[in-house]
């Protein structure tokens, strides 16, 4: 794509989203209101999608928990698989599209999002194979009772969704509540709605019954917050800012849900001075600035040991100033603009941050040339910060890179859990003693050696601290979306023992 023809404002009126997907019908929302959704790298409404508001999300919660009762409460689990699989395939054949969908909504780019809606389908994949392996076990209880438990839906999931990976994230809380046996109400991120409306036409294709999920765009405070504090939803599985977690968390106390909370990170990337070098240096720039920053799981804080110091910084500020921002449709893109004007400036907030506090700024700061519209700002890579500075504890949320030296394992490990967070974590060494030691130390919930954040619809993710809890992914997920009952059954021919009988 040109410049020219990028930048030139489209002739395109916006697509509308005009209906909500609430007990498999599409249905108008009851306000008449609509979330205008913007194009990032153009500033241009590119979509209008109806916003539901606490109404629409009482007839989404309603239908959820009627289609608990009716004909999928009945499935077989190999059935609920089935189904997921259906879904996962439909999802496959529609990749190129959701995504051209999801980078217009939220700026990445093209090839990103295509390998995430990839992802997502193999996240369906996988609990849909998941579906009947969910197995209680028996207890030897008693000689003469049979004790076993049963791993029973939740209920009604309320999942609310951030806006850098809706696609993506979305599979990583269907898969699991679905093969459960649960039945849900999505709630996309304002910004970014779209998407998890062409869900909602997966999921009526594929041919679930009716309320097993309904789709609600709508505003946090409105929609998301009715959700939350909804006395019928039983669980929120819950992607985004901490903050916004303990207010759901508040709201959700009414009927004490169970909730999972992922709130992001501020992870650490150790390079040891005895590391492999170009193997540490190659993963950390795509570790540090993928997705424009916007990610849960960036290596935000570099630690290199001082014999290696300068020379990583140098390099990692050179590869970071290689890297293409671009417009999402270019194959030549390597990270987009920002979601939103509000995530630029905050973004730009850290930068100035970072320079105030007196760290060297080695590349970036500003805005790239060449753009006249869009939310784009360049990587920008600091060194010598202060772990104690707000640019270093603090998740910016942008391509903002903070690098510090430090001079032995102890002071690694140190520097490395001086953080309220504790998503994700990585070291590079090549001494296997060190690499076990320092992993158990480190607290996070997903710890990588040589490599880093290795996420997967097969490793358990989460995290520790603000960051979160419960987990997703891997079996750990489907406990997240189960209650235990224990049943325990008489065997006994004897008469059982009556203490009031004197
Ligand atoms: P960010 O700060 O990165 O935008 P948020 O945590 O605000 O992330 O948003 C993540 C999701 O939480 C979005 O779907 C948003 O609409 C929703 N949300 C925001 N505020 C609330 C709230 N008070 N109750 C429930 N959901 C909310």
């Amino acid at each position: 794509m040109s410049e020219a023809s990028a930048f030139a404002p489209s002739q395109e009126e916006p697509r509308r989203y005009d209906r909500l997907f609430i007990d498999g019908e599409w249905v108008a929302a009851r306000s008449g209101r609509v979330i205008r959704s913007i194009d990032p790298s153009t500033e241009e409404v590119w979509a209008e999608v109806a916003e539901a508001d606490a109404d629409d999300v009482d007839d989404a919660v309603q239908a959820a928990r009627r289609a608990l009762r009716g004909p999928w409460g009945g499935y077989s689990p190999t059935k609920r698989g089935e189904m997921l699989s259906k879904l996962a395939g439909l999802v496959r054949r529609d990749a190129r599209r959701l995504a051209e969908i999801e980078s217009r909504d939220n700026g990445k780019p093209l090839r990103d999002t295509l390998g995430e809606v990839q992802r997502a389908a193999d996240w369906l994949t996988f609990f849909a194979g998941a579906a009947d392996k969910i197995n209680g076990h028996q207890i030897p209880y008693r000689p003469d009772a049979l004790a076993y438990t049963r791993l029973e839906p939740v209920g009604v999931v309320g999942a609310i969704l951030p806006w850098n990976s809706p696609i993506s994230l979305c599979s990583w809380k269907l898969g699991p509540a679905l093969a459960a046996g649960n039945t849900v109400v999505l709630k996309p991120a304002e910004q970014t709605p779209v998407s998890l409306v062409e869900i909602g036409r997966l999921v009526e294709e594929a041919g679930f019954p009716a309320g097993v999920v309904n789709v609600v765009p709508g505003y946090g405070p409105l929609a998301g917050a009715a959700l939350a504090a909804h006395p019928h939803v039983n669980k929120i599985s819950f992607t985004g800012h901490h903050g916004t977690a303990a207010a759901i968390m508040k709201a959700a106390s009414g009927n004490l849900k169970r909730c999972s909370f992922e709130c992001g990170g501020k992870s650490p990337y150790i390079v040891f001075a005895d590391a492999d070098f170009e193997r540490a240096l190659s993963v950390a720039v795509h570790s540090a600035f993928r997705s424009t920053g916007q990610s849960c799981s960036l290596a935000s804080r570099i630690f290199v040991e001082r014999p290696l110091y300068e020379k990583f910084a140098a390099a990692i500020a050179e590869r970071a100033g290689r890297i293409r921002v671009g417009m999402p449709f270019d194959e030549r893109t390597h990270i987009g603009p920002h979601t939103s004007a509000q995530q630029r400036d905050k973004t730009e907030q850290y930068i100035a941050l970072g320079r105030e506090s007196g760290a060297r700024i080695l590349t970036g700061g500003g805005r790239p040339r060449g753009f006249p519209r869009g939310y784009f700002v360049e990587p920008t890579v600091f060194a010598d910060v202060d772990n104690r500075s707000r640019l270093a504890r603090e998740e910016v949320f942008g391509p903002v890179l903070a690098v510090m030296p430090f001079d032995d394992e102890e002071q690694a490990v140190e520097f490395a859990n001086d953080t309220d967070y504790g998503l994700v974590g990585g070291l590079w060494t090549s001494d296997v003693g060190r690499a076990h030691r320092v992993a158990a130390k480190i607290e996070a919930g997903l710890v990588s050696v040589n490599t880093f954040r290795p996420v997967h619809y097969m490793l358990p993710y989460g995290g520790y601290k603000l960051s979160g809890f419960g987990r997703e992914n891997g079996f750990d997920a489907i406990r997240e979306y189960t209650e235990v009952k224990a049943v325990v059954v008489d065997l006994a021919q004897d008469m059982p023992a009556d203490p009031f009988a004197d």
